[in-house]
């Protein structure tokens, strides 16, 4: 596998010509070649190198509007999943200091987080491992065919605003935020309804910074809004400020240095003001098609979205193209997606297997400061499908044991089970806050996959004392309007 990383200067289309050409023997150099080095395109390349195939995988990073740049291995190292989830980390650790406390612990006041610490440590832990030469050599095939695939895995970056004066002088995006050298300090961050925001405005209010998130619709759109509203209601009560149905007007620089924003109550058009030491876009990704020149090979491409479409086997409009990750339309914007659909793509150019990526019921979870893990359908959606009548929900609000200690407020920590109605009632989807969510999540989401029902959930024993054992003991409907908060043990 060669890797060519271009962090410095934007790869020419002479090294794409250099990599596609055949060689003296009238045959191409590689049999496939990735563009974009991130969890989809590594996870492929690596896989395709396993099973013989030459690749040669085209990686450059295109430094962010404040100059930040990183090396190979694309968003979740870099930017995305595991410095937030670390940053997770640290906000707990400080929840769990407090909770200490109220279980027996001497700690000395005052405690406080040092954030460039915590960038020292995530800077050393995060970005890719790459494997060892003995590795290497063996992932390098050597099978040479006379038709070659591009694979084009280039992920997204963070969008800014276009209408709003000093949004891109002024603010960074999650693409900064990792790897700022000091504390961003009392922070505003403006969302279009996006897990991201909500993940670093909860780990943000989690070190002790003062931090704003300004909302214009809803939060976390595309997720069960019931479920969203407790999200943010625990942050709320967790000291996470919210400004909803607002909308930035302006950034200024003032001679203190502080920003100072400007923004409008869409209801009232009354307009605020206030000072911060940051600002934060979160207004969405785009994909990065745009240095690609797809147009040009007939790449079909989604005008509004612009991401490339697919078919579902990854392939797009023109013969041996093929898009998988964050840049095709329609996927979902989640690591293992994009690293099982590629390694799923490896084995299928390779004529290893036909099997095509099953991209339902992807279990997620948002690391927001109480954890949110769901797999399936929404309430919601469940609804559209099947008719209201058509679904029972179960659900119950239930009291982690470590919280009554620590006398956390358990007033968000929820479960819901939305399951067929009929039958032995099939489970459409499973939602749930509390700690560890994800870690909880993974096992439902096996069952799920293996068709589990509402009957298998009472036929399962429960694992005592644990929040997860309050899954398969849920036994009111939401339609009988009983009331579902657990009692006793
Ligand atoms: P990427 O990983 O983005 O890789 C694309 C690569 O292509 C990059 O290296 C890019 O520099 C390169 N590239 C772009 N253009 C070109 C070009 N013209 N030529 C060559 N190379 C190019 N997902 C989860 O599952 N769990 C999480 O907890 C989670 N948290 C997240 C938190 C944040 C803050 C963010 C931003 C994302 C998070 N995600 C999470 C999403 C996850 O990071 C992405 O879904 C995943 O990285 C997509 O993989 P990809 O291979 O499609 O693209």
């Amino acid at each position: 596998m060669a890797a060519f990383s271009r962090a410095k200067h934007r790869w020419k289309r002479d090294n794409l010509f250099r990599v596609l050409t055949r060689n003296l023997t009238g045959k191409y150099d590689y049999d496939l070649v990735v563009i974009g080095g991130g969890s989809g395109g590594l996870a492929c390349s690596k896989e395709a190198a396993l099973v013989g195939q030459k690749v040669a995988v085209l990686d450059y990073v295109e430094p962010s509007v404040k100059g930040t740049k990183w090396g190979l291995g694309g968003t979740c190292v870099n930017v995305g999943c595991i410095p937030k989830k670390l940053m997770h980390q640290a906000a707990l650790l400080g929840t769990a200091v407090k909770d200490a406390k109220k279980y027996g612990w001497q700690i000395p006041e005052p405690i406080f987080h040092d954030w460039y610490i915590s960038f020292f440590l995530f800077s050393r832990s995060a970005g890719l491992l790459l494997p060892s030469n003995e590795r290497k050599e063996e992932m390098i095939g050597n099978l040479h065919q006379n038709h070659i695939y591009l694979l084009i895995a280039t992920g997204g970056r963070p969008k800014y605003p276009t209408n709003i004066p000093g949004a891109m002088e002024h603010g960074i995006t999650s693409d900064d935020i990792f790897w700022l050298r000091k504390s961003p300090g009392k922070t505003i961050i403006v969302l279009n309804s996006s897990d991201v925001a909500l993940e670093c405005a909860g780990f943000l209010t989690g070190i002790g910074l003062d931090t704003t998130v300004m909302v214009r619709s809803i939060a976390l759109r595309g997720f069960d809004q019931q479920m969203a509203v407790l999200v943010t209601d625990y942050m709320e009560a967790y000291g996470t400020k919210f400004a909803w149905k607002c909308i930035p007007k302006k950034v200024e620089k003032l001679t203190s240095g502080a920003l100072q924003v400007t923004w409008m109550e869409i209801n009232t058009s009354k307009e605020y003001q206030d000072t911060y030491d940051c600002i934060l876009w979160a207004v969405g990704r785009a994909p990065e098609t745009k240095l690609l020149g797809l147009d040009k090979l007939g790449v079909q491409i989604n005008k509004e979205t612009g991401k490339i479409i697919v078919r579902p086997d990854e392939s797009t409009s023109v013969p041996n193209i093929y898009a998988f990750g964050d840049i095709a339309e329609g996927r979902p914007e989640l690591t293992p997606t994009a690293i099982k659909a590629g390694k799923l793509l490896a084995h299928r150019l390779a004529g290893r297997s036909s099997e095509l990526m099953n991209y339902h019921s992807v279990a997620t979870t948002v690391f927001t400061p109480l954890e949110y893990g769901c797999v399936g359908l929404s309430e919601e959606e469940a609804e559209k499908r099947h008719g209201k009548d058509g679904i029972e929900v179960y659900h119950a609000f239930y009291k982690p044991l470590e919280f009554t200690v620590a006398e956390r407020d358990a007033g968000q920590c929820y479960l819901k089970v939305v399951c067929e109605r009929e039958g032995d009632q099939k489970i459409l989807g499973l939602h749930f806050t509390g700690p560890n969510a994800g870690e909880l999540m993974q096992g439902f989401a096996l069952s799920l996959k293996c068709g589990a029902t509402y009957s298998h959930l009472l036929q399962t024993v429960g694992i005592h004392p644990t929040c997860a054992e309050e899954v398969i003991k849920v036994n009111i409907t939401k339609r009988s309007g009983l009331d579902a908060t657990v009692t006793g043990c």
